[in-house]
């Protein structure tokens, strides 16, 4: 089997199950007890969160475990709109995860906040100018992913820190696939969310088990908790800590081969396979940025061919893959991100979103590239 769905989700690194396990067996103690077993489990997420605070050059306190991307798009989004004072305004684009697009219209309906939904053109790409121009008194927030999970395209994220703080709105970004492929220092300068607001990062694409995860907020901004309890994460995420995914969190982390080599390889790879792609699939079509994207995803349309045939076909000869996220697979609709590009529908549905992990291969790459070959050529036999 070649795995190449690594944006739907990775697994899970032996060195981060092995940190895991006492946490979830001898030293099963909760946290918020005073008690030494408590402590020591206490010390561990504390000791997890300095070590994720290493990673992304910020301070422990200002990272919040959670339980992923989706609860901590929910929490910085909800948290910062609802807590600050500047206005119900909030620009975005319609390329974003659902978590972020579902929190949105969560705000628009029940809390009556404004959404501008910037247009993206064909490649996923915002324009800045009309960013500049969306940007008023009472904007809130300004949340936009640094890389999509589907098309791959990235947001220049300096760019859009520097209008949104000029006006005084805050800047969250969903990192989910950002982790690990791009540097995420959010306090050094010069990286690509320095000076960000709010980040969030999922465990499960990053080689730690589904359910962890962890949201970056800066110290002092006012947070309105979306989990109300007993107070735990400095009061920003009531419920009993998950020791264990905290463990697992910063060893997968600690794990990750983030020098640029790791990415530029990674992307060399990505490029040569895009190219193979496009010279031999007459149908295939790349879609998202060609030059500003993620460096592991490469994603086509297939005009013409049924997409979930594609798919199966491929599974056939051991190449699994996803036609864009997971989240839209499995239903008819066509994704969202593709049609927000203004690719027809009809040819939306006809997605193939190829993801690598950094022990991906050429020869593997070499496999897939003439499975897809073959595939294509059997589900044009088959029309659609
Ligand atoms: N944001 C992005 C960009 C994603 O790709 C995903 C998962 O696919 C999520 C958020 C949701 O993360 P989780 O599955 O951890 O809830």
């Amino acid at each position: 089997m070649i795995y190449l769905d690594n944006a739907a989700t990775t697994p899970v690194v032996p060195a981060a199950l092995e940190a895991a396990w006492p946490w979830l067996t001898a030293e099963f103690g909760n946290p918020s007890s005073t008690h030494e077993l408590g402590l020591r489990a206490k010390n561990a997420l504390e000791g997890a969160r300095s070590r994720i605070a290493a990673w992304l050059d910020c301070p422990a306190s200002d990272l919040i475990f959670t339980s992923g991307g989706t609860e901590g798009d929910n929490l910085a989004i909800t948290g910062l709109a609802m807590a600050n004072p500047r206005g119900k305004h909030i620009i975005s684009a319609r390329t974003e995860h659902e978590a972020v697009l579902e929190t949105l219209g969560f705000l628009e309906r029940v809390h009556g906040f404004e959404i501008t939904w910037l247009t993206v053109d064909y490649h996923g790409n915002i324009d800045l100018a009309e960013l500049n121009s969306a940007l008023r008194s009472d904007t809130t927030l300004v949340t936009l992913m640094l890389a999509n999970n589907e098309i791959g395209t990235t947001h220049p994220l300096p760019q859009i820190i520097e209008a949104a703080h000029a006006v005084g709105a805050l800047v969250h970004t969903d990192a989910v696939q950002a982790a690990g492929w791009f540097d995420l220092r959010v306090g050094k300068n010069g990286t690509l969310v320095s000076s960000v607001d709010a980040l969030t990062i999922s465990g499960h694409k990053l080689g730690a088990p589904k359910g962890s995860g962890v949201t970056y907020i800066r110290g002092r901004l006012a947070v309105e908790p979306v989990l109300h309890g007993g107070g735990q994460e400095f009061g920003r995420r009531s419920g009993t800590e998950n020791v264990a995914w905290a463990a697992a969190l910063a060893t997968a982390v600690d794990a990750l081969s983030e020098s640029d080599s790791e990415a530029l390889r990674i992307s060399a790879l990505r490029d040569e396979f895009i190219s193979q792609v496009l010279t031999t699939v007459p149908q295939a079509v790349l879609t998202g940025n060609p030059v500003d994207r993620h460096p592991a995803i490469a994603s086509f349309t297939f005009a013409g061919l049924n997409g979930e045939t594609l798919l199966l076909e491929l599974e056939q000869r051991g190449v699994i893959v996803s036609s864009g996220s997971a989240c839209a697979a499995g239903s008819n609709d066509p994704s969202h991100v593709l049609i927000a590009c203004g690719i027809v529908p009809d040819i939306a549905q006809a997605s193939v979103r190829f993801s690598f992990s950094h022990s991906t291969t050429a020869e593997e790459l070499n496999v897939a590239a003439s499975a897809l070959t073959d595939a294509v050529a059997s589900v044009s036999g088959l029309g659609r």
